[in-house]
């Protein structure tokens, strides 16, 4: 992965385990072998009792009420943020707003930020290796304002292709989407360089960091973009959970996507001020209970140590693709030289969903399909694949079964 990580010592997966009860249970009478943590993450106790204490103790909305249960509410709520933005390195935790996800961020971003900036013959650039949530928007917008989507190329191992990434950095280019890890490829883009190649040139630069910020130490000012997009539910969280880190002046300038309670200073039916950042992008009851859970999330994975997660995944995805690379007639989309512990694969002769559902049966759970990058499966011409994503909370042992599981789903599918 980007960071160094041979000089930390990695998670023994024994000491964490029990911290996660579902990894105890069995599926179809076989222990459960969860290799999906890219789909969603497993969710700690420590996340599970603070969203219960959450109900059960100081269950009250945010910022309006002046009663102790309210009081109490605001701070764990507001203290999430906190968290959050020393988890990503921000400057100031006026620069993180919360969201239901990464879709949700990126959303935000399209309409407050990209529609009223754009305007015909203007562009976007994204990537071949996309997900449809730094897709879809943009061409949303592109519909209501006239501006195209330009994509930059990636090789048959799944990198970006840098140079052209630069090269596609045109003037009428007005902003750059890429994510930072691939959910399909595990690919870790060189999201620095990307970032500080569009600043040169005057364009703002928007990253998914969905896959990131569960595996990798963040730090956002380092990598010097203008909005950064993670979910809550990746990264050891609640569901419903995610933010939106954007540079101040940014969302200053920004319109509220969202109208409602919450996000204003005053209202007349003659006109409406807003709330500063971080509220005036926050109408409406937030999901209370769920950053709750996220700010005890960031506490485990801070409490773990990033480069310690990062030096532990390394070691599985390692151990995982020599064992996968023995398996005869399997290809592995994704051999960038910088991945993270995802392993999108396919069996000659063998449906992707055929293979995840059989793995199933033995007690794997694993995905298969476009897993929402449609692009990405054009460009490999393959309809689908079975994706492996590993986890801290792995063992080898578990890439065995995975690896027995495989042999007996080939033997029975050949
Ligand atoms: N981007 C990437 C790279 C993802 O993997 C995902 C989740 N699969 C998303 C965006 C969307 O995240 P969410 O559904 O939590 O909004």
């Amino acid at each position: 992965m980007t960071a160094p990580t041979s000089r930390v010592q990695p998670i023994d997966p024994a000491t964490v385990r029990g911290d996660f009860p579902v990894l105890a249970r069995q599926v179809h009478g076989k222990p459960l072998t969860y290799l999906d943590s890219a789909n969603t993450g497993q969710t700690p106790n420590a996340v599970i009792e603070a969203v219960d204490s959450y109900y059960r103790q100081f269950n009250a909305n945010v910022a309006r009420a002046v009663h102790q249960l309210g009081d109490e509410a605001t701070t764990a709520y507001e203290g999430a943020r906190d968290k959050l933005a020393a988890f990503i390195g921000a400057n100031t935790r006026e620069e993180l707003v919360f969201t239901s996800g990464t879709t949700q961020a990126i959303n935000l971003v399209a309409y407050s930020y990209a529609l009223p900036h754009l305007k015909p013959g203007d562009a976007i650039l994204v990537t071949q290796m996309e997900h449809h949530a730094n897709i879809v928007p943009w061409q949303l917008v592109c519909e209501r304002t006239g501006a195209t989507l330009k994509v930059a190329p990636i090789t048959e191992s799944g990198e970006l292709i840098v140079d052209e990434f630069v090269k596609a950095l045109t003037p009428e280019v007005k902003l750059a989407a890429f994510t930072h890890v691939s959910n399909v490829l595990g690919t870790v883009n060189p999201v620095r360089e990307l970032a500080k190649a569009c600043r040169q040139r005057g364009i703002a630069s928007l990253i998914d960091g969905s896959q990131a910020a569960p595996h990798l130490p963040l730090d956002v000012k380092a990598i010097g973009c203008d909005f950064y997009a993670i979910t809550g539910h990746k990264m050891a969280g609640p569901t419903g959970t995610g933010v939106l880190w954007a540079r101040r002046e940014h969302l200053d300038a920004m319109p509220p996507f969202f109208g409602g309670g919450e996000m204003i200073r005053e209202v007349s039916f003659e006109g409406t001020t807003f709330a500063d950042p971080p509220h005036k992008f926050e109408a409406g009851t937030p999901n209370i209970s769920g950053f709750v859970g996220l700010g005890a999330a960031v506490d485990y994975l801070t409490g773990l140590g990033m480069e310690r997660i990062a030096a532990t995944e390394q070691e599985l995805l390692a151990y995982a693709t020599e064992k996968l690379s023995a398996v005869p007639g399997l290809r592995i989309f994704g051999t960038a030289p910088h991945k993270a512990a995802v392993i999108s694969f396919l069996i000659e002769g063998a449906h992707a969903h055929d293979l995840a559902t059989m793995l199933d049966l033995q007690g794997v759970a694993v995905r298969s399909g476009h897993h929402c990058a449609h692009p990405l499966m054009q460009f490999y011409g393959v309809p689908a694949t079975v994706r492996a994503s590993l986890a801290f909370y792995n063992t080898p042992e578990e890439v065995d079964r995975f690896i027995e599981a495989l042999a007996t789903v080939r033997k029975l599918l050949m």
